[in-house]
């Protein structure tokens, strides 16, 4: 095995991590409280990548929180639902590790640093089998008040731009209901009142509101924890390249914003965590769907490098089972700066009563109160006459009035409405035809579709699709609507429409791996020093996506698992080239 290490190294120590999203900063912060000296490299100036942009809800199951919420859960219950989910896909063995590892990774986060979570009591697993649960596997970062970062502040990642309000106020799931509909009640006002005001008053002295939600909330947290406890995080410090001495990866070289390189050897192990290969130039061609080329939700300096750097010393790249993608369906609005707003159909309006999804054909194709990826994956599929790529989602003026659509909240306001239209991102047309003909979709096909889900939808039924069948859907439409939250028909025009197309929100596809994070070779063997989590890990799931948090809850279990690893916190420590799922579990705390 050849050696690109001349024995010089400008600084050493015992782990060296890229990358300071959730995964990496998990493995930090652990591999840190079992004595070992870390360094996180960050590509960017700020922590957070994807995670600080995200929901940040952290799918683990069988923790204590759930019993604190009222909705235990068991980790026997979420195998058999794993195994229903993903079934013959392959994996079991990371995943079992991931079923043993979860509960103790979230409670020593829990104890020994400021990541807290909440369990949700209902937040329903997103696909239905034996074992699926209602709530208490959903973990969300408890809020978390930025004004303790300090000059910090400005080094956390901030959301995207659609997701905050007032030019800089994050909104939390639990006060979406409020601020949507803020003279409903007086709870409603009072909510709306705190929020809105606290932003106001931090916009004086912040650049953005201090009241830290979801996914930002999570990675402030974690890098909190990180300084509080002196863990150097370097920024602008990139992977450039591994090293590598008799097999064993040793360290590696990083960037710096002058030029200049730097060779740091890492006693233990280096860890990828860069976030994923979604914006790699090759491998996103090469891997992903043409129809789902346009669109990434990830940040544009997410170019695979963690990957990348490990193929070169020849490890092996996973294709992530059913897809490489995990996906949203997203909106654009383009606006008058010629800067586009891209807004990702999460929660709000698809699986509201009263909306349909048809593709350029004018049908349906897909239940569209499905989870964001599995309707992805519906429009994605090609059953021999194309993607339904892009999709039109439609609606009546009741539906625009009572849920919005997209970038367009709930309510009246016809400036608003034409506001939207002018910008075209909304699309109406009085009748069908009209609305078939600005879309470009088939007039008589969409006709047919409206019809035949119409009739089904006076006595709320969706024989053709099953809108409503599931806990999830139900969960997401409207209680209101009874006997099926999910369906009403759609009543007379004016129609509305946006279209949506395919965006990665992360990637099934990574760097292959054992159940210790240990990255793989070409011929399956471990790659001695080298370790992988987060996104540069090919997902456990297979391309699935069992539940909420499906991508948060692996990355920090796995970070967690590999800090336990490579502190001897496991008695396969030694154990190169070998895969042994449960080995950490029996020796921790
Ligand atoms: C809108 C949206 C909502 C989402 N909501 C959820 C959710 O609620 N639950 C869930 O489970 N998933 C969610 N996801 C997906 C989830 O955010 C990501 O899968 C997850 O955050 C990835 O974590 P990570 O640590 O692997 O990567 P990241 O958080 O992206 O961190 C990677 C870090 O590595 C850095 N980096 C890149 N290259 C280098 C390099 N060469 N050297 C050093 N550093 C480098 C990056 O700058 C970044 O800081 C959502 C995604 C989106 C877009």
């Amino acid at each position: 095995m050849q050696s690109n290490h001349d024995g010089h190294w400008d600084e050493e120590v015992d782990l060296l991590i890229f990358g300071a999203g959730a995964a990496g900063m998990t493995t930090a912060l652990i591999a840190h409280h079992e004595g070992l000296k870390v360094l996180v490299c960050e590509k960017t100036d700020a922590v957070g990548g994807i995670t600080s942009t995200s929901g940040g809800t952290t799918w683990v199951p069988g923790t204590r929180l759930s019993v604190d919420a009222g909705v235990p859960d068991s980790v026997d219950d979420a195998r058999r639902f794993l195994q229903s989910v993903v079934s013959e896909r392959g994996g079991d063995e990371a995943r079992e590790a991931f079923l043993q590892s979860g509960p103790l990774a979230i409670d020593e986060l829990q104890r020994i640093s400021d990541v807290k979570f909440i369990a949700a009591a209902a937040h329903p697993d997103y696909v239905t089998g034996p074992g699926a649960a209602f709530g208490g596997r959903a973990l969300a970062p408890m809020p978390f008040d930025a004004r303790v970062l300090g000059k910090d502040f400005s080094r956390v990642r901030p959301p995207r731009k659609e997701f905050m309000g007032l030019g800089g106020m994050m909104v939390n799931r639990s006060d979406l209901g409020a601020l949507l509909s803020p003279f409903a009640s007086a709870r409603h006002f009072t909510r709306t009142a705190a929020v809105v005001g606290r932003c106001l008053i931090d916009r004086l002295r912040y650049p953005r509101g201090t009241q830290l939600v979801m996914g930002n909330a999570l990675a402030a947290r974690l890098f909190h924890s990180l300084r509080k406890r002196g863990v150097d995080v370097r920024f602008e410090a990139p992977l450039i390249e591994l090293i590598r001495e008799d097999g064993r990866v040793t360290g590696a070289v990083t960037g710096s914003t002058d030029g200049s390189r730097k060779r740091i050897g890492a006693r233990v192990g280096v860890v990828l965590a860069t976030g994923g290969i979604t914006r790699h130039p090759e491998l996103r061609k090469q891997l992903f769907p043409a129809a789902a080329q346009r669109l990434s939700l990830s940040p544009d300096t997410h170019t695979g490098d963690g990957v990348s750097s490990a193929l070169q010393i020849d490890a092996r790249l996973d294709n992530g089972g059913d897809s490489p993608g995990l996906w949203m369906p997203c909106s654009i609005r383009r606006s008058r700066d010629g800067s586009d707003s891209v807004w990702p159909h999460i929660i709000l309006d698809r699986a509201k009563p009263g909306l349909i999804a048809v593709n350029s054909r004018g049908q349906r194709f897909v239940n569209e109160s499905n989870s964001y990826h599995d309707f992805v994956m519906g429009m994605l599929h090609d059953a021999g006459d194309g993607p339904s790529v892009p999709a039109h989602l439609i609606v009546d003026a009741a539906f625009i009035r009572d849920y919005g659509l997209g970038l367009l909240m709930p309510g009246r306001s016809s400036a608003r409405i034409a506001g939207f239209e002018r910008s075209g991102y909304l699309v109406k047309g009085a009748t069908l035809a009209e609305l078939a003909m600005k879309l470009g979709v088939d007039a008589d096909g969409l006709a047919r579709t409206v019809e035949t889900y119409n009739r089904h939808a006076v006595s709320s039924e969706d024989p053709l699709f099953g809108r409503g069948a599931s806990p999830m859907s139900r969960f997401n439409g409207d209680a209101a609507q009874q006997p099926n939250p999910c369906v009403r028909p759609l009543g007379d025009g004016p129609y509305y429409a946006v279209t949506v197309w395919p965006a990665d929100l992360a990637c099934s596809a990574g760097l292959a791996g054992t159940a210790n994070g240990e990255v793989l070779d070409a011929n399956g063997a471990v790659i001695p020093g080298l370790f992988a989590c987060g996104n540069d890990l090919a997902s456990i799931f297979r391309g699935t996506y069992p539940g909420p948090g499906t991508t948060l809850g692996p990355a920090i279990v796995f970070g967690w698992r590999i800090a336990k690893f490579v502190a001897g916190k496991s008695s396969d420590r030694d154990a190169v080239g070998r895969t042994r799922a449960n080995a950490c579990l029996h020796e921790l705390p």
